[in-house]
């Protein structure tokens, strides 16, 4: 087959170097990548931007693509897999109804609630003064949390009801406007969703839909603070582990039946024919595992930590489940070690960021060790240059979790750029040293 993966991130060169590596995959492209994407065995990189939908199609005739990966959430809000299908493209990701589940919270809680889903309460509010009725009457800290794409800085965890009525004002006077996604412009017009505060420890779980049917992978934690000891500001991710002992074979059944499948046939009742990936963010609270949210995509860099997990089977999984026929795939083989991720980030992430930094490796990638790279691009003369937040991801894997972090960060001792920063405590609940 020959591939296309869209986006530009580390998730991304994870897709095309796990698809590269799979039998009968002819060629992989990768666009727009970075400046790591040319490096990965069987893959070329093209330069079209992901949100050129004009051009990514002639690309795909052009290439003779059989198949569309598409990496990130906002081309698929933009429906771009629509635009993919109607032209004849296979593609994994799902249409802009679909991606609703990640790109409107209010519509994705509704889903929740009508199917049974387990999930927090929650309160849709369309104005400010409706949102501030509902904390008032509630009298209690809620979550707070703007409708649409935010890029995870869309969501206030209160600790007081003074701060969830902050959270409140700040969404409504315009808090996102200068933000990169589209969020901004829908707030003032839009909505809001209030939630109640759950606790627990957190877990992703990744299904491979067909539209009906589905396969699982293995569950991961990833770190969103930028600090050790999961301290300070949010960030996109600064490392992940899979897989997550939190929930056993048993626990991940459960969550099919309880959380997956439901959410299958709900969006079938709602005429959605959902072909990629669902991505669930589950909170394990006493009474079990409820919803914190969904998305339409793999999470970055939980995508880098499950990639080298996966058997060789992985090309035709995505494909039957851009042809709606996963029964006719075969299954899929998940290696059984334990896999590590540790991201390099530029100096000031997540704020003001230091950038154009020349990045030196020495790393050798093994069956067992990883480099990707996110943030980066090629100079003029071919020099790698740091040129985002989140640099590298380094991955590792081992039969134990303390062996396949002490890889990962040899590994990433091996890597350099000014500025580098990267958390040395990943995967702190898994390992004993
Ligand atoms: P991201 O894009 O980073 O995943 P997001 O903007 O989609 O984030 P959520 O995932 O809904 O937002 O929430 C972000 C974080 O806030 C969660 O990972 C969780 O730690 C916390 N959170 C969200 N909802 C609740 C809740 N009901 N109770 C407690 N904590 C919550």
């Amino acid at each position: 087959a020959r591939i296309l993966v869209i986006g530009a991130g580390g998730r991304e060169n994870a897709l095309g170097w796990a698809l590269a590596r799979s039998p009968g995959v002819e060629a992989v492209w990768i666009t727009p990548g970075n400046g790591g994407s040319c490096d990965l065995p069987g893959c070329q990189q093209l330069a079209i931007a992901e949100s050129d939908h004009d051009a990514l199609m002639a690309a795909c005739r052009d290439l003779a693509i059989e198949l569309v990966v598409v990496g990130p959430e906002a081309p698929l809000a933009a429906g771009l897999a629509d635009s993919l299908r109607a032209a004849g493209f296979p593609c994994f990701g799902p249409g802009a109804d679909g991606a609703q589940l990640e790109a409107s919270k209010q519509w994705a809680k509704a889903l929740m609630q009508e199917a049974g889903i387990p999930t927090a309460g929650y309160w849709a509010a369309n104005s400010r003064d409706q949102a501030l009725q509902i904390l008032t009457a509630q009298g209690r800290p809620l979550v707070v949390k703007a409708d649409g794409l935010a890029a995870g800085k869309g969501v206030t965890v209160a600790e007081s009801v003074e701060e969830a009525r902050a959270a409140i004002e700040e969404i409504f006077a315009g808090r996102f406007s200068a933000g990169t996604e589209d969020a901004g412009a829908e707030l003032t017009s839009v909505s809001l969703v209030l939630e109640e505060r759950t606790v627990g420890p957190e877990v992703s779980v990744f299904a491979l839909c067909d539209g009906q049917r589905m396969v699982l992978l293995p569950t991961a934690q990833d770190h969103k603070r930028i600090g050790e000891g999961d301290t300070g500001a949010n960030t996109g991710g600064m490392g992940a582990y899979a897989p997550a002992p939190l929930l056993d074979a048993a626990g991940l059944e459960e969550v099919r039946q309880r959380v997956l499948e439901p959410t299958v046939a709900a969006l079938r009742a709602r005429g959605i024919d959902y072909r990629g990936v669902i991505y669930a963010g589950l909170m394990l609270t006493a009474a079990g595992a409820s919803v914190i949210e969904f998305n339409c995509r793999f999470g970055d860099p939980e995508c880098e930590t499950l990639m080298p997990l996966l058997g060789p089977e992985l090309a035709q999984i995505l494909l039957a489940c851009a042809n709606g026929n996963l029964d006719q795939a075969p299954a899929l083989t998940i290696h059984p070690g334990c896999s590590a991720c540790v991201i390099a980030a530029a100096e000031g992430y997540p704020g003001e960021l230091r950038r154009g930094d020349p990045i030196a490796s020495a790393l050798q990638p093994s069956d067992q060790l990883q480099l990707f790279h996110a943030g980066t691009r090629r100079d003029d003369h071919g020099r790698c240059l740091t040129s985002g937040g989140r640099v590298l991801a380094v991955v590792a894997q081992a039969e134990d979790f303390d062996t396949a972090f002490e890889r990962a960060y040899t590994g990433l001792a091996q890597v350099h750029f000014e500025g580098m920063s990267f958390r040395r405590d990943i995967g702190h609940q898994v390992r004993s040293r």
